[in-house]
């Protein structure tokens, strides 16, 4: 499927939200990726495709995707893909991925860093515009500028049941989960989303505490070397 790009929004200095019109009509389920491809010149080893959250809602029709642009090491892709201008086409694929929720009587904790927040502010603008409730808290990771900080303040005056709980680093968020959660850990279920290494870590975490893998969803984004 062909999909045109008609919008760009800065979310912080290096986090880019890219909204695409698609050709055909496009349904997902909140929490789903798509993978693009870009074909460009003298693509770099990592090559023409990616995968990528949805980060807008079901309801909006058209799916945006969110991502880090590197601004001193960038991919080639992620140099195509900031030089697309208002109106270039490009391919679409999908949507795929079970990172979604299917059961508002749960309590969930999500373990989200950076641009994992994807995943999750898709799932709860869709809920919130359905007007539906989540039990959860939102353990939200960053080292400084904070996406969509603004629009998750608003949607939280909405969803009473659902906290949020900036955090610095992995270390504060596993001491965080320690004190508050140790002894009822089991009547959660947990949502992990951000690069590989910090979602890995936090699986081991999560399996050390007895945490049941039916109780985990993890979303790995992969290609980011660290954090
Ligand atoms: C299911 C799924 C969902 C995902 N959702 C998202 C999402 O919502 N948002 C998102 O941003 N990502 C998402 N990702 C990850 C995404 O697909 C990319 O892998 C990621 O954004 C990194 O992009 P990049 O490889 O273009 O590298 P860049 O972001 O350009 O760079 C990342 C790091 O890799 C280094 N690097 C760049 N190019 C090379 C190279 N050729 N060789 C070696 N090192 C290099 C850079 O120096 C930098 O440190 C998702 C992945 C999966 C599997």
């Amino acid at each position: 499927m062909k999909v045109k790009l008609i919008k760009k929004q800065n979310e912080t200095k290096d986090i880019i939200t890219f909204t695409f019109e698609p050709e055909k009509k496009f349904n997902w389920i909140a929490g789903q990726y798509i993978i693009l491809t870009i074909d460009h010149k003298e693509p770099d080893n990592r090559g023409k495709m990616r995968f990528f959250t949805i980060s807008s809602a079901p309801f909006q029709k058209n799916p945006s995707i969110t991502t880090r642009i590197n601004q001193d090491e960038s991919s080639s892709f992620k140099k195509a893909l900031t030089a697309l201008e208002i109106g270039n086409e490009i391919d679409a694929k999908g949507p795929d991925g079970d990172f979604i929720i299917d059961d508002l009587n749960k309590k969930y904790i999500f373990i989200i860093k950076g641009v994992g927040i994807t995943p999750f502010i898709s799932i709860i603008k869709q809920l919130t515009y359905e007007n539906k409730k989540i039990d959860g808290l939102l353990l939200y990771i960053n080292k400084d500028e904070i996406a969509f900080e603004n629009e998750l303040r608003e949607i939280l005056k909405k969803q009473s049941k659902l906290r949020l709980i900036n955090l610095k680093n992995l270390d504060d968020t596993k001491s965080y989960i320690l004190k508050n959660f140790k002894n009822n850990i089991s009547k959660h279920d947990f949502y992990v989303s951000g690069a590989s290494i910090m979602t890995l870590e936090t699986e081991k975490f999560l399996d050390n505490l007895g945490v049941e893998k039916d109780n985990q969803k993890l979303d790995y984004f992969s290609g980011y070397k660290n954090n």
